[in-house]
């Protein structure tokens, strides 16, 4: 099977093995070899064509300012190239969808490395970061984590809070990111910013790593509504394995995961689900995917869950591969 996993928290997972966050002690990891959810070998086995890489910003990590934060995201933007350059024979560091599909044929087994924004607090107002990010290689931002920022309001469990929508800087942001060529991620966005966002691009857009609401009531998930216009919006929204965001017990199978995607389909159509794993994001509750060498799981699942060979196709690769084609040809 081919992969397109478009969210991973493996960047944030080796910055802080470094740092010795935790009170751990401080070690080297890489993308070779790490105590995390992904390397190289699992990449391969799970057959990954495309793995976004979040440089996900935690603020509170740089005293909440976001302008030290801004310079956090650029030294792990460094450290990750660096990384993906040390492990050229396995793998790319990909800009636009035209490299996808030239390295698909030249190198058929090798894996291609997006990069991605996950906070986009680190603007802080200032547009002239978002042109920088892109030429440092980001295409695609997830334009807030859980705290308000310059862009709008994370997804709340107060139903005003929930409602807001974007800020004035936040719709420049996403008009900017359809002119460049950036996918603009609305995961975490609170409801109101997610139908500002899906009212006004230009471009489809993605939940990177949201599930359905209806099949587990959290905030971070997507109403049937919000799924049914992502899709018609020509959008995808990626399975999150998450369990917390799976099933209200927070332990979850491989057979939960693909309640979420026939919900997905039943509601959005088929060219709506992706994945989204967000693997090193969590370690709360319990999955019974852990890593990504164990995707032949979820594909199973699929599977039995009755999807077509040709849909699932669509969930594990075709439905994000579109999504670059509409957004990163160049
Ligand atoms: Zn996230």
């Amino acid at each position: 099977m081919k992969l397109i996993d478009l969210h991973c928290d493996t960047i944030w997972k080796l910055e802080k093995a470094e740092r010795g966050c935790g009170g751990e002690k401080p070690r080297h990891e890489t993308l070779y070899q790490n105590t995390g959810h992904i390397d190289i070998a699992g990449m391969k086995k799970a057959g990954t064509t495309a793995q976004f890489f979040a440089n996900f910003i935690y603020k509170e990590c740089y005293e909440n300012d976001w302008d030290k934060a801004y310079e956090g995201a650029l030294h792990m933007i460094e450290r990750i190239s660096r990384e993906i350059d040390a492990a050229k024979q396995d793998m790319e560091l990909l800009t636009s969808y035209q490299q996808l599909i030239s390295m698909q044929e030249t190198f058929p087994q090798r894996i291609g490395a997006f990069l991605t924004i996950e906070e986009g607090g680190i603007l802080n107002g200032h547009m002239e970061r978002l042109h920088y990010l892109y030429k440092k290689g980001i295409r695609l931002m997830t334009l807030i984590w859980n705290y308000e920022n310059c862009i709008g309001y994370p997804n709340s469990d107060d139903a005003e809070r929930m409602q807001m929508g974007l800020k004035p800087f936040g719709m420049e942001i996403v008009e900017e990111m359809n002119r460049m060529g950036m996918i603009v991620d609305v995961s975490h966005l609170s409801d109101g910013g997610f139908w500002d966002v899906v009212k006004n691009s230009k471009k489809p857009v993605t939940a990177s790593h949201s599930n359905a609401r209806k099949i587990c009531s959290v905030r971070r998930n997507l109403t049937d509504e919000m799924l049914k216009a992502l899709g018609e919006n020509g959008g995808v929204a990626g399975v999150n394995f998450y369990p917390c965001f799976v099933r209200e017990n927070a332990k979850s199978t491989a057979a939960d995961l693909a309640v979420h995607v026939q919900h997905m389909i039943q509601t959005g159509g088929e060219d709506l689900p992706a994945v989204g794993t967000d693997f090193d994001g969590f370690d709360i509750g319990e999955s019974e995917i852990t890593h990504v060498s164990q995707m032949e799981k979820f594909y199973d699942a699929l599977a039995k869950a009755g999807l077509s060979s040709r849909q699932i196709e669509k969930v594990c690769c075709e439905n994000a591969q579109r999504l670059l084609g509409a957004v990163l040809s160049k």
